[in-house]
C-alpha cells in the first residue's frame, strides 16, 4: 500500500513538472481595436517590468509592434501574438531599452511560417546614433556584423525580408509613412536631449492611438500629432521638478498634462515608469490633473486597453 501511495505522489509530482506553464498574461479582446502594453519600464535592470515595447491589435490579430526593449519579446511571446499577423515594427529612437529585443525577435522568426516582408520604420541619425536603416544593417548585414549570421533576412534567402525604412527625425514636420486603407502610420519628430527619436500615430479601424517615445516636451509636436486622439501613451520617466541630463531627455507630469489637455485625448496611459516615479503616483495624478482631466492609467506589463 505504501508503495501505492509513493508511485501515486511521485506521478502526480512529475505531472505537475511536465504541465505546460500557461501564459502569464491575461489575452486580449478578440474585437476592435485594443492597445498592449508589452513592457511598462524603461531601461532599469530591478524595476521588475520589461522595456519598452507595444502591440495594437485589430479583430485578434497583433498588427503593429512599436519599440522592442529588453524583455517585450517575451512578453510578445505571452501575449499570444502571431508574427505572421505583424505588418509592420515602428521604433521611436533606437536607445537599448527601446530596440535590443529586436535581433531576438528576429531570430525567433526563423520558426515561424511567416513569408511576407516585415517593414521596420524608424528615425534618421546624427552624429551620436544611427539610421534605423545602418542599426539594422549594422547588426545583420555588415560582414563585422553582431548577427552577421543573420543576413538572410536582409537579402531576401530568408522566409521574409525585414525592409528598413528611416523617417526624418529633425524638424518638426509629421510624416506619414504608410496610408494604405489598412491604417495610417504618422512620425513627427519630439525632443530626446541630443538623441533622433519619433512620436508615433496609428490610425487604424476609426481609432487613433499615439505613443510619445521618450521625450521631453520642448519641440511641442507631439500635442499637435495627438489631438484627439483616442489613447495617448506617454512616457513617464521623471518626477517634477527633476533638472540636468534627465530633464533633457524626459518631460515632468506637469507636461505630460499640459500636453493631453491640449491635444483632447480620451485617454492617458502612462507607461516607461522607473523607480524615479513609482511610489510617486498620486503626486504625478496631482500634476497631470491641473491641466488634464480624462482617463489616466498607470501601465502594467501586459496590459490591454480596448481603445473606445
Ligand atoms: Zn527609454
Amino acid at each position: 500500500m505504501t508503495s501505492l501511495i509513493e508511485k501515486l505522489i511521485t506521478g502526480l509530482l512529475l505531472a505537475v513538472m511536465f504541465i505546460r506553464v500557461a501564459p502569464a498574461l491575461p489575452p486580449c479582446t478578440d474585437k476592435g481595436i485594443v492597445f498592449q502594453v508589452l513592457g511598462s519600464g524603461g531601461p532599469e535592470i530591478n524595476d521588475q517590468r520589461a522595456s519598452t515595447g507595444y502591440l495594437v491589435w485589430q479583430d485578434g490579430r497583433a498588427r503593429i509592434l512599436i519599440d522592442m526593449g529588453p524583455g517585450s519579446l517575451l512578453r510578445y511571446e505571452s501575449s499570444g501574438a502571431r508574427l505572421d499577423d505583424l505588418d509592420v515594427i515602428l521604433l521611436t529612437h533606437l536607445h537599448v531599452d527601446h530596440s535590443a529585443d529586436l535581433p531576438a525577435l528576429v531570430k525567433g522568426s526563423f520558426f515561424t511560417g511567416r513569408d511576407r516582408d516585415l517593414p521596420v520604420y524608424g528615425p534618421t541619425g546624427n552624429a551620436l546614433m544611427p539610421s534605423t536603416g545602418a542599426f539594422i544593417d549594422t547588426l545583420f548585414a555588415s560582414p563585422d556584423g553582431a548577427f552577421h549570421y543573420l543576413d538572410d533576412f536582409l537579402n531576401g534567402d530568408a522566409g521574409y525580408r525585414l525592409i528598413p525604412r528611416d523617417v526624418e527625425a529633425d524638424g518638426t514636420e509629421a510624416v506619414t509613412v504608410v496610408d494604405d486603407g489598412r491604417f495610417r502610420l504618422t512620425a513627427i519628430p519630439v525632443h530626446h536631449g541630443p538623441i533622433p527619436a519619433l512620436a508615433w500615430r496609428v490610425d487604424i479601424g476609426g481609432k487613433r492611438i499615439v505613443v510619445s517615445g521618450d521625450m521631453n516636451g520642448d519641440m511641442h509636436t507631439l500635442e499637435k500629432l495627438a489631438d484627439h486622439a483616442d489613447l495617448l501613451v506617454a512616457h513617464h520617466a521623471i518626477p517634477e521638478g527633476m533638472q540636468g541630463v534627465a530633464r533633457n531627455l524626459h518631460m515632468p507630469p506637469s507636461i505630460i498634462g499640459t500636453i493631453a489637455a491640449r491635444a483632447n485625448v480620451q485617454q492617458l496611459v502612462l507607461s516607461h515608469r522607473m523607480l524615479r516615479t513609482i511610489g510617486q503616483e498620486q503626486e504625478s495624478l496631482r500634476l497631470i490633473r491641473k491641466q488634464y482631466h480624462g482617463p489616466v492609467v498607470f501601465a502594467e506589463d501586459g496590459q490591454c486597453f480596448d481603445v473606445q
